[in-house]
């Protein structure tokens, strides 16, 4: 039995506050990640600062055109706000894509920025795990990895960041909101998560004591032309072996600005300047589609069990920009269960 302290923030000031006071503490939002790793002794916070109840559940526009997400706001809420269903849809398509609708019922805008690596040994306290604790090891490398990262990795950690939403959100160029002790902040969702390298314990730059507010999306939200694609090995519940976020701006058949975020495959949600400078200009066709999905997965690199994700994550690519040129999402969010 492991003890710790119980407290339900009265404000965001108080939240920071009880933060920057107990390092050791962890913000509880909808509990559906921390609790588990709680439960495998994983995470041992000594206080849990509860801010589920802190005024950040509003979806609203802002003053440029765009949409700011409170950080509290159920990914169920978010899949089926007009807003999102009608400006964003792959950002509902992917929220659609994770978990089951119990969990992404409680599961929060920040608590799935924040969630953590889904592989095994990191679960398991009884095996070495570097990021779970520093300079221990990695069980995966010569171990069981057949989800784990194929770009981006490092010879301390081949963990992926198991987040849909996260992937969408890098498509659409979302920035993160945070406040802290030194007041607030905001940064691209490109460099909020971070690689493993040498400190893989660190999964993003969020600094001590911050919280996330929210969300905030650019005003284009590509609705015409935007897929978002999840291979995964059961068709619900299963997290992604390989996804992909595709958003383009078209003007006739010929693709005038692209975007394209791969997820399952490392440790942050994947782009490359490169491979979105391909699909533009050129006839939008396989080939093309092709030659993007080689830039993209420059440098990838399988490891006993996943170098298939490779190849899947090539065909998934082209696979994706064919539905984003069709306009044709993956996984629509008209099929609300009361
Ligand atoms: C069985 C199962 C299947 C799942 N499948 C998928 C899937 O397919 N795709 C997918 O994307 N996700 C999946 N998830 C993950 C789920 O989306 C996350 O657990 C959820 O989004 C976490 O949100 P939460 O509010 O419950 O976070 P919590 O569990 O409350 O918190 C998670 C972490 O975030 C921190 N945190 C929370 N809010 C903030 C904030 N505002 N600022 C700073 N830190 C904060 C907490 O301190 C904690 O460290 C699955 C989860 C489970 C249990
Ligand atoms: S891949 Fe990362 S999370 Fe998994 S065992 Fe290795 S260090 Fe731990």
């Amino acid at each position: 039995m492991i003890n710790f302290h119980y407290v339900r923030a009265s404000s965001i000031t108080d939240a920071i506050g009880r933060m920057a006071a107990d390092p050791g503490a962890k913000f509880i939002a909808g509990g559906t990640n921390l609790l588990d790793l709680m439960k495998e002794h994983v995470e041992r916070p000594s206080q849990l600062i509860d801010i589920s109840h802190l005024p950040l559940k509003r979806v609203e526009q802002t003053a440029d055109g765009g949409v700011r997400i409170g950080a509290l706001v159920p990914n169920t809420d978010l899949a089926y706000h007009p807003l999102i269903e009608a400006r964003y849809p792959i950002l509902s398509s992917a929220l659609l894509a994770g978990a089951s609708q119990q969990l992404r019922n409680m599961a929060s805008v920040g608590g799935n920025l924040m969630q953590r690596t889904r592989c095994s040994y990191f679960y398991d306290t009884a095996t070495p795990c570097n990021k779970r604790e520093p300079n221990s090891g990695c069980s995966a490398i010569g171990g069981h990895n057949r989800g784990h990262a194929i770009l981006g990795a490092s010879e301390s950690c081949i963990a992926t960041h198991p987040s849909d939403m996260c992937v969408a959100l890098a498509a659409l160029d979302a920035r993160v909101l945070l406040a802290g002790p030194s007041g607030e902040r905001s940064m691209p969702i490109s460099d909020f998560h971070r690689l493993p390298g040498d400190e893989p314990h660190r999964d993003n730059n969020l600094g001590p004591a911050e919280i996330i507010t929210a969300v905030e999306l650019p005003p284009r939200g590509f609705a015409a032309h935007s897929s978002y694609l999840k291979i995964r090995d059961r068709l619900s519940y299963a997290f992604a072996l390989v996804s992909v976020a595709a958003a383009l701006e078209m003007e006739g058949a010929t693709i005038k600005e692209a975007r394209l975020a791969l997820g399952g495959v490392a440790h942050k949600p994947w782009r490359n300047a490169d491979a979105e400078a391909a699909l533009c200009g050129p006839a939008a066709d396989g080939a093309s589609f092709a030659r993007a999905a080689e830039a993209l997965l420059r440098g990838a690199r399988g490891h006993a069990h996943n170098a298939f994700k490779i190849e899947l994550a090539r065909r998934a690519i082209v696979r994706t920009l064919m539905q984003a040129v069709r306009g044709t999402p993956q996984s629509q969010s008209n099929k609300k269960i009361a």
